[in-house]
């Protein structure tokens, strides 16, 4: 038997490496086990968000984006810019260069905090104790007195596209194309779908995403999904929906995709890569030996009640592994309130508050309900909507498209929700997230002084017109 922890986190994403840092500023004796390699083959921390996740997708995001803009947004400004040209390798090498600085200062955080690094693989056994098996093939146990685990998630296959690494892929695969492909075809417009087809778009893919379901980010305000549609089709994105893929084959170095369309009829693409993002399953293959009594629930995550206590006394879970979005912040303070609560302390986390991004350009963004969940609560409600077009700011930067949306309770005039299609949608919700944390009104909002010029003021009219005072906008209604 090796060392004994206060606490062992299994998994070093945001849900373990965040809880352990906490744990140890509360003075306990914390370890977290991570097996993953970075591209240098050397052991990295930070999981999927830092190494092929949230990070290295958002740089290529922007990278992207400033290549589209330099090419296509400046004229309008009045600057002429020639001979703009790409050096893919040079971006994805600047992607890694931002995973490596992140990814190593967690290893620093780690040593500043006391929190003990275990290089290799975890397996939670009876009774609290840790086996983790390193690249040697030695297996060291551990005790400890909490078990957090924190594996996070790993991309769903599906047997109709099978991944070569090459021409079909997953979105690890998508973050490292070497060249632009000519025809990109990705399964499953959702999230991944979205930002990645966005950013190879941008550097001059023709993209077809081929989407199972009728409906378009059916989770999201159906009315903000619908404007959100219409710009992304409008940037060049082909959306189809209600596509069932039968087959994808590698042929002579293209993919064949051969799928059934919205009408039932048999249709078929020749593409240069295939992506595959069809959704995540959560990362519980050998994470636990049988006799430990864990209880999976019915959609086979890690079962945890309010704040992430399992049925095991003194296991844990957090993250993709639970239930909840598969959000990184989602996982971080999750990991924060279990440290807090093993520490003693009686932490809580809001769950109706966490908000949600697609980055896209215009970025989407939502926080609390959606008018779709209002309507079905039955509970009255109102809505104040606000467009970019009639923001000065917006206009300012030729970035006019999309609006806010907010919804309030027609008794308590307190926010229920807002949905944001537009630039910097993502720091516009959360100044609503933290309304929404400290009840406030659709009136509070619109009774605050903000600064102008701004998008926010976007929010602010928004808000305002709730109750019909809207001041840049015709209401609908006025009182
Ligand atoms: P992970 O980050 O998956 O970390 C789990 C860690 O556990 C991994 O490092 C893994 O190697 C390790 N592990 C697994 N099994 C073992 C074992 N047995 N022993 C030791 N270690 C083990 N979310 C956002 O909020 N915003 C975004 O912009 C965003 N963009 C994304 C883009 C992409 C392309 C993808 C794929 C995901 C994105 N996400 C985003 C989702 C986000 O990455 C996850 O929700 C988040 O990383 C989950 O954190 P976690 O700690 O639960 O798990
Ligand atoms: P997703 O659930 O967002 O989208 C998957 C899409 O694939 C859905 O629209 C689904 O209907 C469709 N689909 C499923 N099976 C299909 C099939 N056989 N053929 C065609 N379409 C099919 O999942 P994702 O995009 O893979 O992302 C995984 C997770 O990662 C998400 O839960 C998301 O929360 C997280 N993520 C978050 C961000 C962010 O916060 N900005 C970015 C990327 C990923």
């Amino acid at each position: 038997m090796s060392d004994k922890f206060d606490v062992i986190f299994i998994g070093g994403g945001p849900g373990g490496y965040v809880g352990a840092i906490r744990a140890a500023q509360l003075g306990l004796a914390v370890a977290c086990v991570e097996k993953m390699k970075g591209k240098d083959g050397k052991a990295t921390l930070g999981g999927t968000c830092l190494n092929v996740g949230c990070i290295p997708s958002k740089a290529l995001l922007d990278s992207s984006y400033k290549f589209h803009e330099a090419r296509e947004g400046l004229a309008v400004h009045g600057i002429t810019a020639s001979g703009v040209a790409l050096d893919v390798p040079a971006m994805i090498r600047r992607k890694d260069d931002i995973v490596k600085q992140l990814t190593s200062g967690i290893t620093q955080l780690f040593k500043a905090n006391g929190v003990t690094h275990i290089k290799g693989s975890g397996k939670l056994l009876a009774d609290r104790r840790v086996a983790v098996l390193d690249d040697a093939g030695t297996e060291t146990l551990y005790e400890a007195s909490h078990v957090v685990l924190a594996t996070g998630s790993v991309p769903i296959d599906i047997p109709v596209a099978p991944q070569d690494g090459q021409y079909i892929v997953d979105s690890t695969g998508a973050l490292e194309f070497s060249e632009v492909p000519p025809r990109l075809g990705i399964i499953g417009a959702g999230v991944i779908g979205l930002e990645l087809g966005s950013v190879w778009k941008r550097l001059g893919s023709d993209v077809v995403l081929l989407e199972a379901m009728d409906s378009f980010l059916p989770a999201m305000d159906q009315f903000i999904a619908k404007e959100a549609k219409k710009t992304l089709g409008r940037q060049g994105l082909d959306i189809r929906l209600g596509c069932r893929v039968s087959t994808a084959s590698v042929k002579e170095g293209k993919v064949e995709v051969r799928y059934s369309d919205k009408d039932g009829n048999p249709q078929q693409e020749l593409f240069d890569r295939v992506i595959v993002c069809v959704g995540r399953k959560p990362n519980t293959a050998g994470l636990f030996a049988e006799d430990c009594g864990l209880s999976l629930d019915q959609r086979g995550r890690i079962a945890v009640d309010g704040q992430c206590a399992t049925n095991v006394p003194g296991v844990w879970a957090v993250g993709d592994l639970v239930r909840g979005p598969m959000l990184a912040h989602k996982a971080s303070e999750e990991g924060v309130m279990v440290a807090e609560r093993i520490a003693g302390h009686k932490a809580q986390m809001n769950y109706d508050l966490v908000p949600g991004v697609i980055y896209t350009h215009p970025e989407v963004a939502s926080v609390g309900l959606t008018e779709e969940q209002v309507k079905e609560s039955g509970q009255a409600y109102k809505v104040g909507m606000f467009p970019f077009v009639a923001s000065g700011r917006a206009l300012a930067a030729n970035d006019t498209a999309g609006l806010v949306k907010l919804i309030a309770s027609e008794e308590s005039d307190r926010i229920l929700g807002c949905h944001i299609v537009g630039a910097s949608a993502a720091d516009l919700v959360q100044q609503v997230a933290i309304a929404m944390e400290y009840g406030a009104t659709a009136e509070d909002i619109g009774m605050m002084v903000f600064g102008h010029p701004t998008l926010s003021e976007a929010v602010r009219e928004a808000a305002l017109a709730v109750n019909g005072h809207a001041i840049h906008i015709a209401n609908r209604k006025k009182r």
